[in-house]
């Protein structure tokens, strides 16, 4: 019963959290023909399943179309999405492109496929959406891959730059989107447990994991073990940016900056650290009405805390 009533809360919060993202940003209009990618891992197998709740729900219509695109990696199980889909009743449509062939001949032996990989996905993805006439391309990536982006992008790419939850593509034609934004990645693991999808593995390609990805998710999620509430504030950071803190100076005018005479009771004190509030790192997790994750309890600590 217990585990029974777990998976329900669990069902809830999903819904719950991919129909405030959409809502959010206006993510799904009326009479919306929405590509889903399927590549077979829990993620998108995960947004599929919620999308098709929120749809038999939804105060509008909208339409959602399954695309998997068989890159002919050796040992792919072609039948598996086909027969899934199938009994579903959802429709789809299976793009067969030996994208593997191509990779494996262009690039030396050794060095990473990926991005070769996904930029020839990506236009075909792009191709197969203008077929199909689909007016949104749903994406299934989560929380933590944002949030991983987003410190890859500071670690190594020198940018203050997460991954949008909706974007008009670079070919300028298509708006994507990302159901699942503020999905965290335990939940999909839990979900895709629950609803026993039938994962295909990602490894089929050979290629190695990203590394850098790799470390960067570990260290997040020994951040989530230790200090419960870190993420979710990260998370939180970036629907609360503040350009005048901040030191690019296309976002904020800080050269025509002057003295105004006039008091600002949120004003900056400029010479005082600011305390800040945090998770308290000894938090003991506790369940919110759904069985979600808590809200953090706070804490005023001084700036130069040891973190
Ligand atoms: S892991 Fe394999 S399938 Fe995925 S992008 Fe890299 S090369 Fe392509």
């Amino acid at each position: 019963m217990d585990i029974e009533r777990e998976n329900h809360k669990l069902e809830k919060r999903l819904c719950r959290e991919v129909g405030r993202a959409i809502t959010d940003h206006n993510m799904i209009e009326e009479g919306d023909r929405v590509m889903v990618c399927l590549s077979g891992g829990k993620d998108s197998y995960g947004m599929l399943d919620i999308l098709l709740k929120l749809q038999a729900r939804a105060p509008v219509n909208f339409e959602l179309i399954a695309v998997n695109l068989d890159q002919k990696q050796p040992g792919f199980p072609e039948h598996v999405l086909p027969e899934y889909l199938t009994k579903l009743g959802v429709k789809f449509h299976i793009e067969n492109q030996d994208t593997y062939s191509i990779v494996k001949r262009v690039i030396p032996e050794g060095k990473t496929l990926c991005s070769l990989c996904s930029r020839l996905r990506r236009g075909i993805l792009y191709r197969v959406a203008s077929e199909l006439g689909a007016t949104k391309i749903a994406l299934g990536h989560h929380r933590d891959d944002i949030l991983q982006t987003l410190l890859l992008n500071m670690f190594f790419g020198a940018k203050l730059k997460g991954m949008p939850a909706k974007l008009v593509s670079d070919d300028g034609r298509h708006v994507v989107i990302r159901p699942m934004a503020y999905v965290p990645e335990k939940d999909l693991s839990r979900w895709a447990e629950v609803r026993q999808f039938p994962i295909i593995p990602c490894t089929l390609c050979g290629s190695q994991e990203n590394l850098q990805r790799k470390q960067v998710g570990n260290l997040l999620r020994e951040w989530e073990q230790k200090f419960p509430g870190r993420v979710e504030n990260m998370f939180s950071a970036l629907q609360n940016v503040v350009p005048s803190h901040l030191m690019d100076r296309s976002l904020f005018p800080f050269e025509t900056l002057r003295a105004t005479g006039v008091p600002d009771a949120d004003g900056d004190k400029a010479f005082d650290d600011e305390p800040f509030t945090a998770a308290t790192p000894t938090a003991a997790p506790r369940a919110d009405a759904d069985g979600g994750n808590p809200a953090p309890t706070r804490t005023v600590i001084p700036i130069a805390a040891d973190l």
